[in-house]
């Protein structure tokens, strides 16, 4: 790639393949030419459940944006004009769809350039959500998972609402034997309707990713949060009073600035003591436009690999307790396409990965499987 100061990456999701050139271009992009803003746009942008984790990206353009490219690059864009929702959902892999129900975002959290980029939340109406879960069932997937930029944000300009979204999906697919995960939502956002309808539900599954970012109340202000840990915690014991058998998974940035060592022992402390099953763990990177990239005493990045060295450990250890708990219990399994030494991997319906003899079931199934010991980072079923 030659030289360049900016490098627009226009990016395809139709295939796992496509998926796996847009990564490979993006970090090829970035090694080749360090110093060259990067701008990201097209479906990828779309369906990706996690495009703001890519650091290397000083940019993102989903398809409703990509016409606004000059004036975004060139900083003449309006950001809060009105913008129209563009649904979209991936067919690349056999087993599991994201559908996209919702974008932008009302809130500017102090490391995010979502709300710069992507503008006000907006989102499908329950009625065409329904619709699009219908055809996607109908092409032969038997899970969907909900993506958005603030996907508790749903509805607000339709005068709906993320908890009628749920109900009318748990109305309408009972029987159906779809299963649809529901994605990130903010913690002050997961109303107890939200957890009670899930906990009745057989379509809803029983997986929250709740996102945290810092567990120490001075950071989260810095950040901009709308939450504090009091709250998180609430909101963790909730679920897990009921629905005990509930995934729980933390999205966690390590390394924002100015977090002490002594902030960071506290988020540390803070996860270890709440009932998650995983985290996913973000190293702070600078973003132009987000607030904190003008913050004093950024952390270095020594201090930022030991902390996520520790994060990494802290996350294996939830995960086998979180497996442990569950062993004995049996679980509806969905299998997936890929098989290894004679296994079938799949996923339980609380987000448990799972290994059952390929003799025994089909790809693409959901079966009852009796979760029965551990070995790696998977669950063998017997
Ligand atoms: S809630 Fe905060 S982190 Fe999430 S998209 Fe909005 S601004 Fe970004």
């Amino acid at each position: 790639m030659e030289e360049s100061d900016l490098i627009i990456i226009h990016s395809c999701a139709v295939t796992a393949s496509a998926e796996k050139k847009t990564r490979n271009l993006i970090s090829k992009a970035k090694n080749s030419n360090p110093k060259a803003k990067i701008a990201l746009m097209g479906c990828f942008v779309d369906v990706s459940k996690d495009i703001e984790k890519y650091a290397e990206l000083n940019q993102v353009l989903p398809n409703d944006l990509k016409m606004d490219l000059a004036s975004i690059l060139s900083g003449e864009f309006q950001e809060h004009r009105e913008l129209k929702f563009h649904p979209a959902y991936s067919r690349n892999m056999r087993t599991r769809s994201f559908l996209k129900i919702q974008d932008g975002c009302d809130h500017f959290c102090t490391y995010c350039t979502v709300a710069h980029a992507r503008g006000r939340s907006r989102s499908d109406s329950i009625e065409a959500v329904l619709k699009n879960i219908q055809k996607i069932i109908d092409s032969g997937f038997k899970e969907i998972i909900f993506t958005g930029v603030n996907i508790g944000t749903f509805g607000i300009q339709n005068n709906e609402s993320f908890t009628e979204l749920i109900t009318a999906v748990d109305q309408k697919f009972t029987g159906s034997g779809i299963r649809i995960r529901t994605g990130s939502i903010e913690p002050e956002l997961l109303s107890e309707e939200i957890i009670n309808i899930t906990s009745k539900s057989e379509v809803i599954m029983p997986h929250f990713h709740l996102p945290l970012q810092s567990g120490c109340d001075e950071v989260l202000e810095r950040m901009k949060r709308r939450y504090n840990t009091a709250l998180y915690t609430e909101k963790c014991s909730l679920i897990k009073e009921k629905i005990p058998q509930a995934a729980i998974a933390a999205d966690l940035i390590v390394g924002f600035p100015g977090e002490t060592d002594d902030e960071f022992q506290e988020t540390y402390d803070f996860l270890n003591s709440i009932p998650i099953s995983y985290i996913h763990a973000f190293t702070y990177s600078d973003r132009p436009l987000a607030k904190a990239s003008s913050f004093p005493e950024k952390v270095s990045p020594q201090t930022t690999k030991e902390r996520m060295n520790q994060i990494v450990e802290l996350t294996k250890a939830k995960e086998l307790e979180f497996y442990k708990e569950n062993l004995g219990s049996t679980r509806k399994i969905l299998t997936e396409s890929r098989s290894k030494d004679g296994f079938i991997f799949g996923f339980s319906d609380n987000y448990i990965k799972c290994a059952v003899d390929e003799n025994l079931v089909g790809r693409n199934e959901v079966f009852d499987g009796r979760l029965h010991h551990i070995e790696a980072d998977f669950v063998v079923i017997a």
